[in-house]
């Protein structure tokens, strides 16, 4: 579970060019951080766009990348991208993300 900073090491892949842009657990955070700023300034230019979240279950979200939805079930609270059978692409790593965000906005009343 304690494992949230193992992402960080994993963006050495970034030169591959034959992966799409969401083929790291970075472009996932990055992409996240996009789509948090789109969700206050109601910006439309992010890749992922969520179409249904079950906390600790799973993740539906929309890749405009591939222009298909992307399912990420969570297995023992790790995240697992269905779609790519990975668990360390970009929908993992936003999804990893995302839960971190739910997690703290269960603990922290703004
Ligand atoms: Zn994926």
């Amino acid at each position: 579970m304690e494992r949230k900073d193992r992402k960080r090491l994993s963006g050495k892949s970034q030169l591959i060019d034959t992966a799409h842009a969401l083929s790291t657990l970075d472009f996932g955070t990055m992409e996240f951080m996009k789509w948090l700023m789109a969700e206050e300034t109601g910006s439309k230019d992010c890749l992922i766009v969520i179409k249904d979240f079950f906390k600790n279950k799973y993740v539906i979200l929309f890749d405009k990348n591939i222009s298909s939805s992307v399912i990420i079930s969570y297995r023992e609270s790790m995240p697992w991208c269905i779609t790519c059978d990975t668990d360390d692409c970009g929908h993992v790593g936003f999804a990893i993300c995302l839960k971190q965000h739910y997690d703290r906005n269960d603990q922290i009343v703004y």
